[in-house]
Order: C-alpha cells, then structure tokens, then sequence
C-alpha cells in the first residue's frame, strides 16, 4: 500500500511512526530542508482543560509507545490581568524543546522509526494524488483543506514570537490576558533556562505588520526591560475542515481543526490525530468516528474562547477569582452567553477549583 504524508510536524511524524509500527512504512513530503525549521524553541503541554491528564510522557507512550523526554516541569503558573496576578502552585504541564535541535520535539518524535523523509519537497495534492492509495495532510495549516472549498477559519491572529534575555524562574509560566496587548488573543511566557525565555503575543484579527503597536503597549504596560535576542513575526489562522476525511485523504493535527481556539494549543491531538490516521489507514478503520472525541474536545474549548472574546479588561480582573466560585456564580447568572455554555464549563470549573484550591493565590498589582 503506497501512503504519502505531507508535512513532518507533529501530527505527521506521529503518523508515521505508527503506520510503521503496524507494518506500513510511508513517505514523507517535507518543504523545508530539516526536521523543526520554523519560528518558536520551546512549547508546552498543559493540564489545564485536561481531564484526567496527569502526565504527557505517560499518556503518549501508552498511546502509541513513543518516549519523549520534557525539558522542565510548569510547577506555577502566574496570570496577569490588568489589575491583578494570580498564582497557581501545581502540577501545571510540561515544556518541551520545539524546532532544529537534536533533543527537540520533532527530532524526539522522529527517533523511534526509520522514516524515509524526503526535504525541500513542496507538494501540492493534486501532483500526488493518483500516484499513492492513501494521503495525509500534516501541513500544520488549512491551507489544503481552503484550496478544496471545505475550510472553515475561526480565529485569526498575527503572532510575535521572541526570544529574550533576563533572570528567569524556569518552572514559571506566565500568561497576561489584557486586551490592550492582545486584543481577543492573550502573551505567554515560557523560560528556557533561568537567563532565556520565550514570550508570545498572539493579537486577535490583525495582520502582522500591525503588531509593534501592541507589542510596544504590552512592553510599556508590564514594564519590562528583558533584552530581545530574535523576533519573528506571522500570521496565524484557525480553523477546522468540513471532513476530517475526503476519499483517501486525511486531514490531522492543525490541518484537521486539532488545534483549539482557546489558546492555540494543538500538541497532544496532533499526535493522537496522526496515530488514529494510521491506524484507520492500516487496520481499515472509521477516521471521522475515531476522531469525534478530540472533536469534541476543540468545539468544547471553543466555548472558552466565546467567552473569553466577550470578556472585558474589568471583567478579567474579576474573572481572575474564576476559581472563587461565586464569582463565576456571578457571571453566570449576569450572561447570557454563560448561561447557555455553563452546562459545558461547569465541571471543568469544578475540577479545576478542585485541583488547584489549594496552591492558590491572588494579589492586587501594585
Ligand atoms: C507560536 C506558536 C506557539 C505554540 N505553542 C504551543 C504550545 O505551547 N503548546 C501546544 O500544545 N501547542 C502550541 N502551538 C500549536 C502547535 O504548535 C501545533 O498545534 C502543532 O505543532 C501542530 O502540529 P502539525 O503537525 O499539525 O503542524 P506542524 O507541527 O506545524 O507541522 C507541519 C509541517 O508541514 C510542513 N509543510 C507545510 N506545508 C507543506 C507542503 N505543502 N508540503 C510539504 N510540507 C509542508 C511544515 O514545514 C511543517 O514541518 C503553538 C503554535 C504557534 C504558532
């Protein structure tokens, strides 16, 4: 059987690692020269909105027996609202080293099976499409799926990544939600070792061009004076495909709508997209309905983003005692639009409280 994968991300290393578990090797179409050569050193997998998630590592390699190897734990996550900081002592995630370097993500994925990659391969579907059985789109876009007149955008941001210097605390997250910054997006800020991190900015529903504006207000704002090590700017759009499968192609991690609208996390369903691609392609299975609990995961975390999108700088510094029910009470009986999504949000609010109650603490910012 002769199955093209285009794209070696996430999603599509995954997909190959278990089509070659299962006794299907395929090929890889890459457009770059190496494994990871885009924007962005570092990512992180989150608990937060995972139930019963408790450790990525595990997860994976009882998913598909792939060992991957974190660079640190998020032990505190600090959020920053325009008046307040909350900050959450747990067992809040993972990061992981993304792009080029040896121990990176992609390079961890790629180690576990021989897989015939072949770089500097721009490749369109239609150039394929006859010549192999089964095609997976792992483009890391909707690019494909637009071109097919079956895609639908839900949020577009333009995002700035940089890399900084300074003293940083190394298992500390930071996350700012203020719509001056960011618009409807949020800044994040994840350190690499204690003198290196990564900030962040995803704006909502401007071009890149305009991001120096928000950048320059969210430097002032915050008032810091971190040294700039590399920037790099793009534009950045969401959505998901009408079909996550057409004939015999198959649309996984962000080609497949795996990556949510809430925070623009995507991991952990490109991998499990990528595997359920190569197991319903080897053992000839249903994709769509191996897939709905991941869809049904995104279309979830797309209520967050409805209210987060409602949400206003007050209401963040309000929002920020989520965790203190009665305001979340207070919300809820206020909106309508929480109202109508409080069926959805309320266990995991309650999970969540109860997972964090302990480790909590709130400060006015001075
Ligand atoms: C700035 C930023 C920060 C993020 N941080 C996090 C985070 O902390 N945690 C998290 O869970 N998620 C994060 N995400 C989302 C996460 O990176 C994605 O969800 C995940 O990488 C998706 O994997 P993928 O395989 O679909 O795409 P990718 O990993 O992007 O891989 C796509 C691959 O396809 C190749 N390609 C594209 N077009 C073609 C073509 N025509 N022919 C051949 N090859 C092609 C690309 O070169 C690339 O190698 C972040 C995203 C961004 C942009």
């Amino acid at each position: 059987m002769k199955i093209a994968i285009i794209g070696a991300g996430i999603a599509g290393l995954s997909c190959a690692n278990e089509l070659n578990r299962l006794g299907f090797p395929s090929v890889i179409f890459e457009k770059t020269h190496m494994l990871g050569d885009k924007p962005g050193n570092l990512t992180a997998i989150l608990r937060l909105f995972q139930k019963g998630f408790r450790n990525p590592m595990e997860y994976i390699l009882n998913r598909c027996g792939m060992n991957i190897s974190p660079l640190h734990p998020i032990k505190e996550m600090v959020v920053n609202t325009p008046n307040k900081i909350l900050v959450s002592r747990a067992n809040h995630g993972y990061v992981f080293i993304k792009g080029i370097a040896e121990n990176s993500l992609e390079h961890q994925l790629a180690s576990h099976s021989k897989m015939k990659i072949l770089f500097d391969n721009e490749i369109d579907i239609k150039t394929i499409k006859s010549e192999f059985e089964h095609i997976v789109v792992a483009t890391g876009s909707g690019d494909f799926a637009r071109g097919l007149g079956i895609w639908n955008n839900t949020f577009a941001s333009a995002v700035r990544i940089a890399v900084i210097s300074g003293n940083f605390q190394v298992n500390t997250m930071t996350l700012w939600l203020n719509k001056n910054y960011s618009r409807n997006g949020f800044v994040y800020m994840l350190p690499k070792n204690p003198t290196e991190a990564e900030l962040v900015m995803a704006v909502s529903d401007i071009n890149k061009n305009d991001l120096d504006f928000y950048w320059k207000t969210f430097i002032k704002g915050e008032k810091l004076d971190y040294k700039i090590l590399e920037i790099h700017d793009m534009n950045h759009c969401i959505g998901y495909p009408n079909a996550i499968r057409l004939e015999n192609i198959y649309f996984v991690g962000n080609s497949g709508g795996m990556i949510d609208n809430f925070l623009g996390f995507g991991i952990t369903r490109a991998i499990d997209s990528g595997i359920l691609a190569a197991r319903a392609i080897a053992q000839n299975l249903d994709f769509s309905k191996l897939m709905q609990p991941f869809i049904k995961d995104v279309k979830r975390l797309d209520e967050y983003r409805k209210m987060l999108n409602v949400l206003t700088n007050k209401d963040f510094d309000t929002d920020i005692s989520i965790l203190r029910l009665p305001v979340i009470k207070h919300l809820v009986y206020n909106n309508p639009l929480y109202k109508a999504s409080f069926g959805l949000l309320a266990p995991k609010i309650i999970y969540t409280y109860k997972t964090y109650k302990n480790n909590l603490s709130l400060k006015f910012k001075k």
